[in-house]
């Protein structure tokens, strides 16, 4: 969450006055191993579920967060009891006193791993040259996969064992560890996955914190509305009814038929823009006409053209987990329309807006752009259903309103399948 980092922040300050001249930060480098080696150098590897996370301790290293795990299988070692404690370098004590270890994971409940281990004399269990030891075990649709946490750590090896950054097909992968850790060998270990297929982020482009997590709204997985709002003066200069068109692009999610999303624009108006989400807590989803605080510097310009609005969610970072993807979760939504923009907004019978707040409502639900900006790539070499989706960088003006087209309603789908149940484990122990 945003306010926790910014105290972590703050004490982690306090921590270097202290300790003059300690390193404010301990980072993760590393040169790859492979899968055998690890194996052989470590003396457990179990499967296990993270049942809570116990907060900070002084340990003998520093700072260390407490996990505690549920054994699901022990692949390999002497033999441990049911639940046991992880300990992770970095974390923040009860005194507000912190310590970064960049490059480590924070884990959440629910989590499932494959960690490689050792036990220490105090029973507690330390992964196996630190995140490079921990397996995450993640879901796309049917396929089960791990993937280490190493994309915050330096590789100094530049692309030695290359092979062995790549995810893992979880049941062969644990088949062939369950083999090799039995004494058997094995013919090859032909569990590896290519990335760029599997990947969600590959897949679908989705809107990512600096942690690299997805945003996603998880109140819509118990059926609580994220309710619009927008400012009393409308949009200066409109022929049509442009609350209207919010209106359409809030139906347009929630009754998209493949994802569990619901909006409303009940209709209600605020006679300032709000105050927005510095401060982590939610005031409103709103839209702000006429770009009011110039956070699109310019105007719009019917003959000349421009910016026509933007938009986004608030976020707070953190590890949440949902369909076996860690997400970051959004609380917060605004929507900012350039000064001037009515011209536009109004071509088409008004379809032209209504197809603008479709696609600035996207962003906010966690929708990147299928296409056409630095980030994705040019359209034209893009899928099909990319090139015709609504969250292209660039409006069509083509008659489709507020609609959400096929590679829209995926992405959707794949962030908020419909089927969906409320995750117990989404918060309960932050
Ligand atoms: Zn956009």
């Amino acid at each position: 969450m945003n306010l926790p980092i910014v105290s972590t922040l703050r004490t982690l300050l306090l921590v270097t006055l202290l300790c003059l001249g300690s390193m404010p930060a301990w980072s993760l480098s590393y040169v790859m191993m492979n899968d055998r080696d690890l194996l052989s150098t470590s003396p457990l590897l179990v499967r296990a579920e993270v049942a809570q996370a116990l907060g900070a301790r002084s340990g003998p290293a520093g700072i260390e967060s407490v996990y505690q795990l549920r054994i699901q299988e022990q692949m390999k070692g002497a033999s441990l009891p049911e639940t046991v404690e992880l300990v992770l370098p970095g974390g923040t004590l009860d005194s507000g006193i912190g310590e970064v270890s960049y490059g480590i994971p924070t884990l959440q409940a629910g989590q499932n791993l494959l960690l490689f281990a050792q036990r220490r004399d105090d029973g507690r269990l330390q992964a196996m040259q630190l995140t490079m030891g921990i397996f995450f075990r993640l879901q796309q649709e049917s396929l089960s996969y791990y993937e280490r946490a190493l994309t915050a750590s330096s590789d100094l090896g530049n692309g030695f064992n290359a092979t062995f950054h790549r995810p893992r097909a979880a049941a062969p992968f644990e088949a062939w560890l369950r083999a090799v850790s039995a004494g058997k060998a094995p013919a090859s270990a032909d569990y590896f996955i290519d990335a760029k297929q599997l990947n969600p982020w590959q897949k679908f482009n989705l809107l990512r914190g600096g942690n690299n997590n997805a945003v996603r709204w998880f109140q819509f997985d118990t059926d609580t509305p994220l309710v619009w709002t927008s400012t009393a003066v409308g949009q200066i200069g409109m022929v049509q009814d442009e609350f209207a068109m919010i209106t359409a692009a809030a139906n347009a999610l929630t009754n998209d038929p493949g994802s569990r999303l619901s909006v409303t624009h009940p209709g209600a108006t605020i006679p300032n823009p709000d105050t927005h989400c510095d401060n982590g807590t939610s005031d409103g989803h709103a839209v702000l006409w006429n770009d009011p605080f110039n956070a699109i510097p310019g105007s719009f310009n019917c003959a000349m053209g421009g910016t026509l609005a933007n938009g986004g969610p608030c976020f707070f970072e953190t590890n949440t987990i949902s369909n076996g993807q860690p997400y970051n979760e959004a609380f917060e939504a605004r929507i900012q329309i350039q000064d001037n923009a009515g011209c536009y907004f109004d071509g088409d019978m008004g379809r032209n807006g209504a197809e603008v707040m479709a696609h600035e409502m996207g962003h906010v639900i966690g929708l990147a752009h299928s296409c056409g900006d630095a980030a994705t790539g040019s359209c034209g070499s893009a899928p099909p259903a990319a090139q015709m989706a609504t969250m292209r960088a660039s409006a069509f003006a083509d008659g489709r309103g507020a609609a959400y087209m096929s590679d829209d309603r995926a992405a959707l789908a794949f962030v908020y399948p419909s089927g969906a149940s409320p995750n117990i484990f989404a918060n309960g122990f932050e």
